[in-house]
Formats: C-alpha cells, structure tokens, sequence
C-alpha cells in the first residue's frame, strides 16, 4: 500500500517502481542535467519504457491508464527527483485527457495510441505574449474556410514544443461570439508550413524541457482538427483540463517541497554547531517541524482534489485550492530549507538551489494563484449562493 494515498495493488506498485527508480537513476544525474540545461533523453525513454505518457490515455486506447490519485502520486515522486521530468509529462495528460473526454472517435483513434506509449508527445497552447490570464482576451484566430481554417497568432511559454507533435491550441473561430467565450475553439494540430517554433524562452528553472513561442501565419488546419463536433466549447473544455493540470501542478509542488524536506532532514543531522547537530537548536527544529506540517497538510488537499476529479465532479475549487496551498508551500520550504543550508544553500553543488529556482513556477504556471483565488472565491459563492 502506498502510504500517503492508500493507493492498492498495482497503483501503489507504480509508485514504489516509480520512486525506486527516481532514486536509483534521477538523483544521481539531475544536478548535471540542471546546470548543463540537458534534454533528459535517456530518462524520458525510461518513462516511456515505464508507461508514464499513457497514465491519463483511458481504455481500450491505452493500457496504462490509473485513477488521478495515483496520476499525483506518480508526478508527485517524478517532481521529486527533477520538477522538469514531471514538467515532461504534465501539458501532455492534460491533452489526453482532453482527447479522451472531449475528442470525437475518430481523433481518439488517430492520437491517442501513439501518446500512450510517448511515441507521439503533446502539449496545450494558452498563454499569449499580451497574456495568460485573461484567455478569454486571446488574439491567435481561426478562420473558417471551406474545408477547416487558416491560423495566425503567438503563443508564448508553450513547453515540451519542440518535442511534441501535436499542439492543443486555444484559439478565437468566432470574433464576433457574444459571450467571448462561445467564440473560443480548441484545434489539435500537428506541425507545417505556417507554424514555427521561432524561440526557446530562457528561465530561472524548470531547466532541460524546452519553453517555446510558437507563431502561426496562415497555418491550415483540417476541420477535423476541432476537439469534439462542436465549435465553441473550447473555453469549457480547457476549464476542465485545467482541473486536471492544476493537480498535476499541485503535485509537482509537493514532489519539490518533498526533497527540500528530505535534503533539510537529513542535512540538519549531519552539521553540528556549538558542539550539537543543528535540529538541536531550537529555531532549526522549529523549522522542520512548520516543514513536515504544512507538507502534509498540502498532501491532504491535493489528494482529495484528486479525488473529487476521479469521482467526476466539478473539480475547479478543490484543483484551485490545493494548487494554490502546494505551490506557496513549496515555496517556503525550499526557502526553509535553504536558510538550513546555510551557505551551501545557495552553492550550486547542492540540489536546495534547484528547489528554489523551480518552486516559483507552481506559483505562477497553469493559472497564477492570485487567478486561483478568483476561481475559488467565484466557485465558493456560486455553491453557497443566499437567495434574496
Ligand atoms: C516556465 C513556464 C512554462 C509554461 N508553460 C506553459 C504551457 O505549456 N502552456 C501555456 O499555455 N502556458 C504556459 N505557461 C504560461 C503560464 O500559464 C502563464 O505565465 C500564467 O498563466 C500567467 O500569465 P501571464 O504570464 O501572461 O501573466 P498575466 O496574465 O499578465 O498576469 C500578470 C500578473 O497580474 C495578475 N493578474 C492578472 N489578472 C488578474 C486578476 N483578474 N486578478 C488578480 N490578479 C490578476 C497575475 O496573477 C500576475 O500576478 C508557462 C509559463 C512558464 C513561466
């Protein structure tokens, strides 16, 4: 049994084989990968190999497919090891799960396959350059022609581009709909003649998974590129692929606050001052104590997001709320637990500078969490509306 989720049977040996692993072959490497900013080839084809791109493909499609618990738990050990490994695979089941819930026979049987094995890698294009937070304001168009559309437009951040064969691509088919939202569509296309990947953008952390702007001019994209029969639903269905994403992001946080604690534990025995190991002071002490606290308590939220998506129901308050509470969780442990370090917090020989450069990115990616707090607040009062 797994003994944070109580995950059974085969879940549970997933994780164990996961987290094994991650010891065994992660650990070792990820320094190296990190400052060199390497694509972990060899480490991707290890998750391919040990199904990890086909965890949210459903059957008769893909044979790896797991309960979303299980899904956090996997990222939460991959995200223990390097955050990017877990980065890897994030955008990529959030389009499976599109796919799988949204996509028409026919494209389910065209991609999804290929994505569980990871021999096919996908991503989702939100963000814009004027933009990320306000989707409904989005500028990159899709105009209808006779026989599908014709693109134009940026997208900014968009990782695992380069890698990925297929894009889900947010984007306006109707500039006239009223509400904006019924304009927006969701295009899964594949790379061509009028789509570049014109630049990696640099970054604190999150190293080794490229982050691309990808330009669209006069891009044609078949009709049968729209996700699901209808235009116009594209702004919904990511709203529930963003249910899944923000657990996913969620769980990363907890794998980076999870090695911070760790390192901090471990480290805190280790380096003795006047005469004691430091835990024994009581500020250090204090400090692991508030740690392993708040870790856990960002464990229970992000489990029971996971939960409530697995039952099926709405899930944008509980993903909202457990990825708000993880990431700034994550932060203050790594933070934390650099402040134990000491100096050899801030050395690049050690793992507590990657801890600190990539736990802002859970702060800020899949939806900021000052747009969480909208989310939760907006979803908190539409379920506990007073009539009058
Ligand atoms: C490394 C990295 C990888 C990423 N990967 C992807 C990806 O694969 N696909 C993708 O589509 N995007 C990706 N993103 C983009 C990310 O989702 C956006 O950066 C994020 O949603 C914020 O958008 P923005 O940067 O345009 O900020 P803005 O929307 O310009 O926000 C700026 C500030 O204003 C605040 N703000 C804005 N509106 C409100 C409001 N209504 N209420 C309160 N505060 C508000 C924000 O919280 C923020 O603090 C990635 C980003 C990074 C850094």
């Amino acid at each position: 049994m797994d003994p944070f989720t109580e995950l059974i049977d085969d879940e549970a040996e997933l994780v164990a084989v996961v987290r094994s692993w991650v010891n065994r072959q992660v650990k070792p490497v990820v320094r190296q990968l990190e400052h060199a900013n390497t694509y972990p080839e060899a480490l991707i084809d290890d998750m391919k190999q040990m199904g990890i791109f086909g965890l949210a493909v459903p059957p008769p499609w893909g044979e790896e497919s797991v309960s979303v618990p299980c899904y956090a738990r996997v990222t939460e050990e991959l995200s223990r090891g390097w955050m990017s490994l877990a980065g890897a695979m994030g955008g990529h089941t959030v389009v499976s799960k599109l796919i799988g819930e949204f996509g028409t026979d026919e494209q389910k049987d065209r991609y999804l396959p290929r994505m569980a094995t990871g021999e096919l890698r996908a991503t989702m294009a939100l963000t814009e350059p004027d933009g990320g937070s306000d989707l409904q304001a989005l500028r990159t168009t899709a105009r209808p022609t006779r026989d599908g559309y014709v693109i134009n437009g940026t997208k900014m951040w968009i990782t695992n581009a380069r890698r990925s064969g297929l894009v889900a691509l947010l984007c306006r088919t109707d500039p006239e709909a009223e509400p904006r939202h019924r304009g927006i569509s969701i295009l899964l296309v594949e790379k061509g003649h009028g789509f570049e990947v014109s630049r990696d953008l640099p970054k604190l952390g999150y190293k080794g998974v490229e982050s691309c702007e990808l330009v669209f001019e006069g891009f044609e994209a078949p009709g049968s590129a729209l996700l699901g029969p209808l235009e116009g639903q594209g702004f919904a269905q990511m709203m529930r692929g963003l249910e899944i994403g923000r657990i996913q992001v969620a769980s990363r946080a907890l794998g980076v606050a999870g090695a911070a604690l760790e390192d901090a534990v471990r480290y805190a025995q280790q380096r003795q001052t006047f005469g004691k190991q430091i835990w024994e002071h009581q500020s250090i002490g204090n400090y692991l104590a508030d740690m392993a606290t708040s870790l856990t308590a960002a464990r229970q939220l992000v489990y029971y997001a996971a939960r409530c998506y697995q039952s099926g129901q709405r899930a944008d308050l509980e993903a909202g709320m457990a990825k708000l509470f993880a990431s700034e969780t994550a932060m203050k442990i790594a933070l934390d637990c650099l402040r134990i370090h000491g100096g050899y917090g801030y050395s690049t020989e050690f793992d507590v500078e990657r801890y600190f450069r990539d736990a802002p990115l859970m702060i800020v990616g899949e939806g900021t969490n000052e747009i969480q707090r909208n989310v939760i607040a907006r979803e908190l009062i539409r379920r506990h509306r007073v009539s009058g």
